[in-house]
């Protein structure tokens, strides 16, 4: 019986029939249940886009182009290479009766915000930029030998910042000296100064765990709704910071484009977590990792005043970037 009615469910949804509300731009026929989650046909997707499509499917990639945007995708992985730069989805691409698939939600959270970038109500502007130095005081971070993640946090803040207040930007340094501030009330000083922005600033270690192989950038959103975390994990219902999923995610792609683009250091993409320096932004906001301080190519760029300025010249670039996307003229 249960086999006979998902059936039924199945066919209705290849029929095209409008029976998901909220989904009837999408219901034309494309849609499939994949694992018991809603799946799009790609390529398809990519039609109505404007963005032509070349599938292989021998070595299962789906390429989709136009004059300005350059997407790839590979079956049974969850990432799209967007211009060149690595973004995270949050489920796999399926193939599905030979068609490349791709779960709804990733097209309406990580996609289309990327693709077609929604400006800001009139009025609301890209002013005023809290940073968070990572740790501080008795929580060190990651500590290689004599170096603590703390030190190097702080510098790269004070270097940012200095270089934002240059480009025209009010500053807010959320830790200025080193000192412990708890997770929680990061965020909380961000929106009682009514922020525009977060940046959290961190920088890795693999924690012996196949030391000195991990090496590379990444930048984090915070973690959809009821979503999956990139590294496993799962968030449950919606915190304050789910407000801003969509900018979230545009502002941590701008920045880690500009970083990937600017400094030679390996990309490791967009990713989400459910950060909770993340989670009590009343603001869109991003946790950037800038390389791994236990591996040697990344801590020689940590460690080198001249790397870190080339650090903070890309992300005050993609702060740039994502203000130009979403203010009004
Ligand atoms: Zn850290």
């Amino acid at each position: 019986m249960l086999f006979r009615s998902l059936g039924w469910l199945w066919a209705l949804l290849w029929c095209g029939l409008s029976v998901i509300p909220g989904q009837a731009q999408s219901s034309r026929g494309d849609l499939v249940l994949i694992n018991g989650r809603l799946y799009a046909d790609l390529a398809l997707w990519g039609a109505r886009q404007g963005l032509r499509s070349r599938w292989n499917a021998t070595a299962g990639e789906l390429k989709l182009t136009n004059r300005w945007a350059n997407l790839a995708f590979k079956a049974d992985t969850a990432r799209v290479e967007f211009d060149g730069t690595m973004v995270w989805l949050e489920y796999p691409i399926a193939v599905e009766r030979g068609r490349p698939m791709i779960a709804q939600r990733d097209l309406d959270l990580t996609l289309m915000p990327l693709l077609k970038p929604a400006k800001y109500p009139a009025g609301r502007k890209v002013r005023r930029i809290a940073l968070s130095a990572g740790h501080g005081g008795k929580d060190p971070g990651n500590t290689e030998g004599s170096r603590q993640e703390k030190t190097y946090t702080l510098k790269l803040a004070r270097e940012l910042a200095a270089r934002l207040k240059a480009a025209g930007f009010e500053v807010i340094q959320v830790r200025d000296q080193d000192e412990f501030i708890a997770l929680d009330d990061r965020p909380e000083e961000a929106n009682r100064r009514r922020a525009d922005l977060y940046l959290s600033l961190h920088f890795n270690g693999a924690g012996g765990r196949g030391s000195a192989t991990a090496k590379g950038a990444e930048t984090f959103a915070l973690t959809l709704p009821n979503g999956r975390s990139t590294h496993g994990g799962s968030s449950s219902g919606s915190q304050p910071g789910n407000r801003f999923d969509r900018e979230n995610l545009l502002l941590a792609y701008q920045v880690h484009r500009a970083l990937i683009g600017s400094v030679n250091i390996a990309d490791r993409g967009v990713k989400r977590a459910n950060f909770a320096e993340l989670r009590g932004a009343r603001m869109p906001a991003i946790l950037i990792e800038g390389g791994f301080m236990d591996h040697p190519e990344d801590i020689r760029r940590i460690m080198s005043d001249r790397e870190r300025g080339k650090m903070a010249d890309a992300i005050v670039d993609g702060v740039q970037a994502y203000k130009r996307l979403v203010e009004r003229e």
